[in-house]
């Protein structure tokens, strides 16, 4: 079943709106099996609206629009509608008796602008908005059932739900999506890495989706029925995660900072972190997950030299002899935090994340971290290239997944 998306308004072709109806519709009917082939987006213009009303009403199935509902004269969509099939546009009582009860319950005068919501092209069937005021329609242009939405998000994806899909049942066919997160592995590796894998699975394909740092993969089986293509994705899906490896940092919606709460959680192990160059990423990454105060105790930026002294108890010498961005220092941290929190594990980043500050020996991009933990201490090197944003996090993300491997290892 072909669909297409089309959205209207002039501020989305000014380039004033980014258009995230059109990747949101897309991402639901996919899930629900259909073949999304074209995204197409105009002005408020009626010539160009009705010309790709019927553009799409000649090569689609199902067609969903948004925008252009409201009450202001830019708002064209319906009487499109109706030119593109010639019907006239008629009032439609029961619509504008909901319009006229909103209105009197939030005691605001309704105009005459607001009773044109209520005006669909003859024969559609009205679509209830039940979180605003313009209701949708459905009805047929060329060979395609159209569904028209208000533009404003949450009303679209609402009514997406209760409205269209209500109308619309998902193709047998649907595809079982299964979703994992790797980390520390660019997409060109990993592409190397599942080199022959959808040959050997006939109706799946992979796809990719960078979630800086992370990368989303994505098995997706289609099959004649549902429980045959639920069966493939998951067989895929073990090999998948197999030739990834260490690599793969959490499945279905979770992501490395959760994953590693559950690891931890699962240990009743706690942690405290010592930051510097990522000056308070890490925590930011821990406590974005609710019920992180489960395992994490304490965070600390110890930027200056005297801060790392005095408050993680890093020796002088060791910052005098090797410096604040030094193996040794790291560990210093790590195991000063962990102390001072009386925390399970401890981990440290200290680093130069730029743009300035870089040396011959000591680039910008160097980063080291160590974690202290009841099984010693560990300490990696790494040098990123790319901005301070990016090295910062990517140290914060390196410093979570060299946590979630302490865990793994003592499991
Ligand atoms: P309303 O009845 O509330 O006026 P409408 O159907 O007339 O709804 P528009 O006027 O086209 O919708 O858009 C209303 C608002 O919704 C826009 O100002 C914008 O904030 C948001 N919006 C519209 N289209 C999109 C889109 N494609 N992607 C993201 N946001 C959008």
């Amino acid at each position: 079943v072909l669909a297409e998306i089309l959205t209207t308004g002039t501020e989305l072709v000014r380039g004033d709106l980014v258009d995230t109806n059109s990747s949101f519709v897309a991402a639901r009917l996919t899930e629900r099996g259909f073949v999304v082939s074209r995204f197409a987006t105009v002005g408020d213009d009626r010539g160009r609206i009705v010309d790709a009303l019927r553009a799409a009403g000649g090569r689609a199935d199902v067609v969903v629009v948004t925008g252009g509902l409201g009450p202001t004269t830019d708002d064209l969509t319906a009487a499109c509608a109706a030119t593109a099939v010639g019907v006239p546009l008629v009032r439609h009582t029961p619509s504008l008796d909901a319009i006229r009860r909103r209105f009197e319950a939030i005691g605001i005068p309704m105009t005459a602008n607001n009773e044109k919501q209520a005006d669909f092209p003859d024969g559609a069937d009205v679509l209830p908005n039940a979180r605003g005021t313009a209701p949708g329609f459905a009805m047929t242009i060329g060979r395609a059932r159209f569904f028209f939405l208000p533009g404003v998000p949450s009303e679209m994806k609402h009514m997406l739900e209760s409205e269209v899909f209500a109308r619309l049942p998902a193709a047998e066919a649907a595809p079982t999506v299964l979703r994992l997160r790797v980390f520390g592995m660019a997409e060109a590796a990993i592409d190397a890495a599942l080199a022959g894998v959808e040959d050997a699975y006939p109706g799946v394909v992979l796809g990719y989706r960078a979630t800086f740092p992370e990368v989303e993969v994505k098995v997706q089986a289609t099959a004649p029925t549902r429980e045959a293509a639920q069966a493939i994705a998951m067989k895929c899906f073990a090999v998948v995660r197999e030739r990834l490896g260490r690599h793969v940092v959490a499945e279905g919606e979770s992501s490395l900072p959760r994953a590693l709460g559950e690891a931890l959680r699962a240990k009743k192990w706690t942690l405290a972190v010592a930051e510097s160059c990522t000056g308070g990423l890490v925590g930011a990454l821990l406590t974005d997950v609710p019920g992180s105060s489960d395992y994490f105790l304490l965070g600390v930026v110890a930027y200056a030299n005297e801060a790392k002294e005095g408050l993680l108890g890093v020796p002088r010498e060791t910052l005098e002899a090797h410096g604040a961005v030094s193996r040794e220092t790291a560990i210093a941290m790590a195991a000063g935090v962990r102390a001072r929190a009386g925390a399970t594990i401890g981990v440290a980043t200290t680093g130069i994340a730029g743009p300035g500050g870089g040396t011959p020996d000591k680039p910008v991009g160097l980063v080291h971290l160590a974690v202290a933990g009841p099984n010693g201490v560990v300490h990696k090197e790494r040098t990123w290239r790319g901005d301070r944003d990016r090295v910062r996090r990517l140290a914060a993300h390196a410093a979570l997944f060299e946590v979630l491997e302490r865990c793994r290892e003592a499991s």
